[in-house]
Parts: C-alpha cells; sequence; structure tokens
C-alpha cells in the first residue's frame, strides 16, 4: 500500500507555447487536496481575454501543425507515450494527492488513457485516406483533414484518462488544441504539457487554461476554435453543448450517469459479487462507469451475503482512496441519510468508517451498501457519485429491464447471469451505450470507441476510437479529371 505525501506545488500560470505563464493580475483557484484538506496549489480563474491568448498562440501554431507529415505527427505521440510510461509513479502520485484516488487505482487510469495514445500512433494507418475511379478517367480521393485550434474541457474524477481520450486524437489528426481541466484536479495537465514539449512537440500546438465556469463559457463562445469535448455532468454537458453549437461549433459532450448491474440467482456467486463490488465501490464510485444499482431478481441473498463479506474487506486507504471534495462528502452522506429516513435496510454503513491509521484528516467515506431501496427514491435515480450501492429487488427481468430503461441516463449497464438467453435479452433491451455480460465495468478497450447514450451524451458519436479521429477531422473529397489536350509526354514512350 503506498501512502500519499503531503506536497506544496507552486503556483501555476496558463500553459502557452510550451511555457507556464504566470498571471499575476487575476483572481487565483486554490486547488485543495482531499487527503490533507490543505492548499497544494494555486491556478488562475482565467478568463475570455487569458483563452484569447492561448487561441491566438494556437491558431498561430495550427498554419504549421496541420502541414506537418502524419508520419512525424505521430512520432511525437510515440515520445509522448514513453515519457508518461517512465514517469507513471510520479505522475499517478499527482494524480492521488489533487484527487484522492489510491497510488494503484491513479496507475490503471492512466494506463487505460495511454491505450489512446496507441491508437493515435496507429493513426497513419487509420488516415490513409481512400480512393476510386468514380467514372472513367475520373477520380476521387477522399482525406481526413485538421480542423483547427480545437478545446477540450475535462471533469475532476480521471485527470489523465479523460485529457487523453482527446489530446492524441485531436493533435495527431493536425488540430492545435486547448485544454481547461478541472479546476479541482488540474495538477496532472500541466504534467502532461511538459511531457508534451520534452517529445518535440512545437510550441502553441497544446495549451493549458485553468479556470471554472467563466473559461468554460468563453471557449464556447470563441469563434476561432472549431470543436469542442466535454466530459462532466450530465447539467454542465447539456449547457456546453448547447451554447458551442449555437456558435455554429462541433460538439461531443459526456455527461453523468445512473448505471444498473441486473442480478439473476443463477449468477457465479463469487464473480458476481466481486464485480458488484469493484462497480460499485472503484475509484470510491467517483467514476461515470460505476455501477450504484444492482437490481435483484428474486432469490439473490446468497449474492448479497457474499458481496458484503467481501466488502467488508475493502480497506479505505488502500482500495479505496477519498471523496473529492467536503461537500462531495456531505452530499453523498445525504442521500444515505434519506434512504434510511425512508426505511431502507443499511447493510453496511460507510459513515462510521475511521480514517485509516496513517492519516489524519481527509474526506473519507466507506462502502455502503443499501437494500431494499424503492425504484422511485434520490439514492436509486440520482447520480449520487460516492461509493453507494442501492439493491432494489424485482420479481421478474422484466421489470428489472423496464426499471433500467427508466433513467433518463444511458452510459451502462451490465446483467449478471450463467444463462446465454438472459444475457442476450438484458444486452437487446436495455437502453445504454456500453453493456457488461458479467463484467461491471464495461468500458470499450480501444479500438472500440467509449460513449453513452440519452442524458449520458450530447452530440453524436463517440469520444474514442474512429469514431474520435471522425469528430477530430473534417473530410475532403477532391475530384480530378486530367485533360487529354496536351499530347506532349508521347514523344517519350
Ligand atoms: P462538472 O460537470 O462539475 O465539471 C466538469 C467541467 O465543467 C469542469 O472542467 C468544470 O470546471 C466545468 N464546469 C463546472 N460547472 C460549470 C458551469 N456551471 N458552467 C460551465 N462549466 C462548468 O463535473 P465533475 O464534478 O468535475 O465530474 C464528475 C461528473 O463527470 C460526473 O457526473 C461523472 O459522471 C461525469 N463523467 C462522465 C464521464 C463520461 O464518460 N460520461 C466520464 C467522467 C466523468
Amino acid at each position: 500500500m503506498s501512502e500519499i505525501k503531503f506536497q506544496d506545488f507552486h503556483d501555476y500560470g496558463n500553459w502557452i507555447n510550451n511555457e507556464d505563464k504566470k498571471i499575476d493580475t487575476i483572481e487565483k483557484i486554490k486547488v485543495v487536496s482531499p487527503y490533507f484538506d490543505k492548499k497544494i496549489a494555486t491556478i488562475p480563474n482565467s478568463d475570455a481575454e487569458q483563452l484569447d491568448v492561448a487561441v491566438k498562440a494556437a491558431s498561430k501554431a495550427f498554419q504549421t501543425w496541420s502541414q506537418t507529415n502524419i508520419r512525424d505527427r505521430a512520432q511525437v505521440m510515440s515520445k509522448f507515450k514513453a515519457n508518461i510510461e517512465n514517469d507513471i509513479e510520479d505522475l499517478a502520485k499527482i494524480i492521488a494527492l489533487d484527487n484522492g484516488k489510491t497510488i494503484e487505482d491513479a496507475i490503471g487510469s492512466i494506463k487505460r488513457g495511454v491505450e489512446v495514445i496507441d491508437f493515435a500512433i496507429s493513426m497513419p494507418n487509420v488516415l490513409k485516406g481512400e480512393s476510386s475511379e468514380v467514372s472513367p478517367g475520373i477520380n476521387c480521393v477522399m482525406t481526413h483533414e485538421p480542423i483547427g485550434v480545437v478545446a477540450g474541457i475535462t471533469p475532476f474524477n480521471f485527470p489523465v484518462m479523460v485529457p487523453l481520450w482527446m489530446i492524441p486524437l485531436a493533435i495527431t489528426a493536425g488540430n492545435t488544441f486547448i485544454l481547461k481541466p478541472s479546476e479541482q484536479t488540474p495538477l496532472a495537465a500541466v504534467k502532461l504539457a511538459e511531457y508534451l514539449k520534452s517529445s518535440g512537440l512545437p510550441k502553441g500546438v497544446f495549451n493549458v487554461v485553468h479556470g471554472s465556469k467563466n473559461i468554460v463559457e468563453a471557449i464556447c463562445d470563441h469563434t476561432q476554435i472549431k470543436a469542442v469535448a466535454f466530459v462532466g455532468s450530465s447539467k454542465v454537458a447539456e449547457i456546453v453543448y448547447s451554447r458551442s453549437t449555437q456558435r455554429k461549433k462541433r460538439a461531443i459532450c459526456l455527461g453523468g450517469a445512473k448505471n444498473h448491474m441486473i442480478v439473476v440467482p443463477d449468477a457465479d456467486v463469487n464473480s458476481t459479487a466481486k464485480g458488484l463490488l469493484a462497480s460499485s465501490m472503484g475509484s470510491a464510485g467517483q467514476r461515470c462507469m460505476a455501477a450504484s444499482v444492482a437490481v435483484g431478481v428474486e432469490g439473490i441473498d446468497h449474492i448479497v451475503d457474499r458481496l458484503i463479506d467481501e466488502a467488508k474487506n475493502f480497506k479505505l486507504g488502500k482500495d479505496m482512496g477519498t471523496i473529492i471534495s467536503k461537500s462531495s462528502l456531505e452530499r453523498i452522506t445525504n442521500y444515505i441519510d434519506q434512504a434510511e429516513k425512508m426505511g431502507a435496510k443499511i447493510l453496511l454503513d460507510g459513515r462510521k468508517a475511521t480514517i485509516p491509521s496513517n492519516y489524519s484528516s481527509g474526506y473519507w467515506i466507506g462502502p455502503t451498501i443499501i437494500d431494499h431501496v424503492d425504484p422511485n427514491w434520490a439514492c436509486a435515480t440520482e447520480e449520487i457519485f460516492g461509493p453507494v450501492l442501492s439493491i432494489i429487488r424485482v420479481k421478474t427481468i422484466e421489470k428489472a429491464i423496464e426499471i433500467e430503461n427508466n433513467s433518463p441516463y444511458g452510459n451502462a449497464a451490465a446483467v449478471f447471469t450463467t444463462s446465454g438467453e438472459v444475457a442476450k435479452i438484458v444486452s437487446d433491451n436495455a437502453s445504454s451505450g456500453m453493456i457488461g455480460i458479467n463484467i461491471g465495468v464495461p468500458v470499450p478497450r480501444d479500438p472500440f470507441s467509449f460513449g453513452g447514450w440519452n442524458e449520458s451524451k450530447y452530440g453524436h458519436g463517440d469520444i474514442t476510437g474512429a469514431s474520435g479521429v471522425s469528430f477530430w477531422t473534417n473530410l475532403k473529397k477532391t475530384t480530378s479529371r486530367w485533360p487529354e489536350s496536351s499530347q506532349e509526354w508521347k514523344k517519350y514512350f
């Protein structure tokens, strides 16, 4: 078990033209470590003026970067990958410190992000274009062209993985990029900028502007930013999608989730209990793929008993880190209090957990399992974003699917069963973009693309894989015919 050590970083500026540009004239945002409840850095609360500085740098860089051969662009990504991998322990420590993850969880999340860099390295093969003689003597060539200056806005919960869903594909496609990381977990974004610089990325191709609501609105409004990818809560995803598309930008905005796991009595007891636990409690439940509702179809007490046994062995500080903030901790506790008042049975109560012995502060809560939850209660319908699993009991698979379908979200759904027929019925009928069969966190690894349905995503397509490449490029179709008038060449035959 790796202990997180307190570290006070310097004050950050925005990263523009491969340099940290200090800004003394604007308000600063304090970055607080959830392990220590103490400031670890400050970042600027940038506004439209600071964004414009970044956009000017990115626009200038676009002129040469877009003309750089894709093989050379992919080469930078190969070095970027090596730089991250060589420094993975230190990068993980930074993520742990500002996000609250354990080091092991942070390392796992970095590795998932690096898979997207692998995909970007292969882009010279993916973006080779298509060509056909569409009519006698007439040829059409279709190529993927970069769009221009593009931006990414990211959430607190995966400070490296989520930016890496965007940066490698957008940059290798020839765009120049502006990242607005979460103001709660901005430190790793600066490390990514440093790795890109030492990988040989020319100045202005990748820039970081820090801040909160103001800078997000400025990104949506800026006329020279051509595309925006957003990942965060559904409320903000909808705002960013509407505002960006109104300003004629291309946008993909991934939102929140409330994922369901349908559990059938014939499911394998051990792997189902482990799957339910890992999905609901991993990353302290602070991930969009966390399944926080188990819908048990009759007679699943034997699985619930095993789940409780497993959950009791889950160690705070080892298997699970902290919650991101004091206010998030209060929100999570309120959901549990409310369910208890409504008459739910609290099988495991994380509110009673004590701070791990090697820490003296921090925003901690243990795994919580609530049974006999009504499908209409807040803990069953709203995104809690904490280590809380609600169990709903139903009599039929049909009812379980109906509960899943009634959720306004649609990121992921899972079924635990040993019956292929049940698995097919659930996967055919679930209203979600990512389905797990005996898998509680069904992240489609590259080259398959990541993205949900319904209010878990605004915009078309997915954020990674071939769909991501398509988002960050324009298709150009060049049709050519050569005149036969000049016969000059024939004399050389
Ligand atoms: P958030 O929506 O609060 O913040 C996301 C980004 O939006 C941040 O950069 C933040 O500065 C900015 N922002 C916040 N409020 C804003 C406002 N009013 N106007 C403009 N910008 C604003 O999300 P979060 O709390 O950082 O992250 C957790 C959420 O992200 C959860 O809902 C989770 O499900 C979701 N998430 C979704 C996915 C996915 O793939 N669908 C992945 C990771 C996280």
